[in-house]
């Protein structure tokens, strides 16, 4: 049940803020419609709504949205935004907002992912270089004892490449396997590429936690670094949100650089049309059922439907055309998960978890035994849905599917694999 609006304060510094803040930023020509409010998942958590949110900014009472936690449960998805006849910028007042939260007051898990990822010039989990080195170099090693790949190379600062390849440092940390199914890709495309070493982690809770000069500053020394290393094309690993990070932060900080910024499937996409990945969905004889969830970051809010639609033709050509089941809605339209904006850090797991029902439930309407996520936080919320929610479905990076039609997945790499895959192709 939904508060009713008390109006106790007349001030307006947050709607003459976000005005001057965003050219879309006219929070008073809402027209009250409730588009925004009808589709979005944090819709009554915490008693609040994007309508209601907007409409108390517009009334000048900015004493009670000045810290309401609301802004931590809202994924800033863009959903809102997309369909507002208005086009109020929702979304950007909610980031407006948490920048005003004093900066150690903002939730912990969000705040010491940004402080690892500046203090250690590396990742979110503070790993050291050396320690991300020796994962590397150990783990190539073991890459190399399997057939077809004794000749596979990894390297990190490697001059002249043609693409810097950015990683979540989850993986090296917590799930190292899994970095040999990208390179395994990568290798049988015959793609000449490097990881890159200043703030190689390619999450960005800086942003999240709506600190503009960290977000920057992890921007910025990327690419100058990439721009050094003189490779041509940096590509973003299946991650969502630290592809908007870049994506977004070169041009929000007007930061130079001379490499085009891509997304690693499209370049799946590329390389099956090129014929460079042998995928096939021959594998697939009993007819297991897959469905795709589109990234906020990369879809709505970035590339748009053309990396939908790159997506769709890669899951399709590696699962089978008619094993593919479309979410609905899907593409630009689709909804947020829940796991975007820092929720998955931002502390509140209860709400977290109401928001991404609407998720479950259009997941459980395909009938697919398997969701395909090429998003790190996409993945991790929708793996946790499934258990808090009694889901019978499992969670898979696309990486995995590939290397499985190309007959070329690892044993120690399957660990998002259901029973009826985990030793297909051994
Ligand atoms: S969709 Fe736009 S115009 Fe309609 S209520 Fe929401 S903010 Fe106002
Ligand atoms: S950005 Fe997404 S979560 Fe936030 S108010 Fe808009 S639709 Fe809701």
């Amino acid at each position: 049940m939904l508060d009713i609006l008390q109006l106790n304060k007349n001030n307006n510094g947050i709607r003459q803020k976000v005005k001057e803040l965003v050219p879309d930023g006219n929070l008073s020509a809402c027209l009250t419609c409730g588009a925004c409010s009808s589709g979005c998942p944090a819709t009554g958590l915490m008693s609040m709504d994007p309508r209601k949110f907007l409409r108390m900014a517009v009334l000048g009472m900015d004493t009670e949205l000045e810290r309401h936690p609301w802004v931590w449960a809202c994924t800033m998805c863009n959903r809102c935004y997309d369909v507002c006849p208005m086009k109020l910028n929702i979304p950007q007042l909610v980031f407006y907002l948490r920048s005003q939260w004093p900066r150690q007051e903002r939730p912990k898990g969000i705040l010491g992912s940004c402080d690892h990822h500046i203090n250690s010039g590396g990742g979110a989990m503070g790993v050291p270089l050396e320690d991300f080195k020796f994962t590397v170099d150990d783990l190539a090693e073991e890459c190399r004892e399997q057939e077809g790949f004794e000749d596979l190379e990894v390297s990190i600062d490697r001059e002249g490449a043609y693409f810097a390849l950015n990683q979540n440092s989850r993986e090296p940390v917590t799930e190292p396997d899994e970095l040999l199914p990208l390179w395994k890709i990568l290798h049988k495309a015959g793609a000449d590429w490097t990881y890159y070493s200043e703030y190689w982690g390619g999450e960005n809770y800086c942003m999240f936690l709506a600190d503009d000069p960290s977000w920057e500053k992890i921007i910025r020394a990327q690419a100058e670094h990439i721009d050094n290393l003189g490779c041509k094309v940096f590509v973003n690993t299946e991650c969502g949100h630290s592809f908007y990070a870049v994506w977004s932060g070169l041009q929000r900080f007007n930061i130079p650089h001379k490499f085009e910024f891509r997304h690693i499937v499209e370049y799946y996409a590329q390389w099956i049309r090129e014929g460079k990945l042998d995928v096939n969905s021959d594998w697939n004889k009993t007819g297991i059922k897959f469905t795709a969830q589109d990234p906020c970051n990369v879809v709505r809010k970035s590339l748009g439907d053309r990396f939908a639609d790159d997506l769709r033709f890669v899951v399709k050509q590696v699962v089978g055309e008619e094993n593919f089941v479309e979410m609905m809605p899907g593409k630009s339209n689709n909804y947020c998960c829940g796991g975007g904006g820092g929720a998955l850090q931002a502390g509140y797991t209860d709400e977290r978890r109401q928001y991404g029902k609407t998720k479950f439930e259009q997941i459980m309407a395909t009938g697919a035994t398997y969701v395909v996520t090429p998003c790190h936080n996409c993945h991790a919320q929708i793996e946790d849905l499934a258990h808090a929610h009694d889901g019978n479905y499992h969670t898979v990076h696309l990486w995995t599917l590939i290397c499985l039609s190309m007959g070329i997945l690892g044993e120690n790499e399957r660990i998002y694999l259901g029973p009826d895959l985990a030793e297909y192709g051994l």
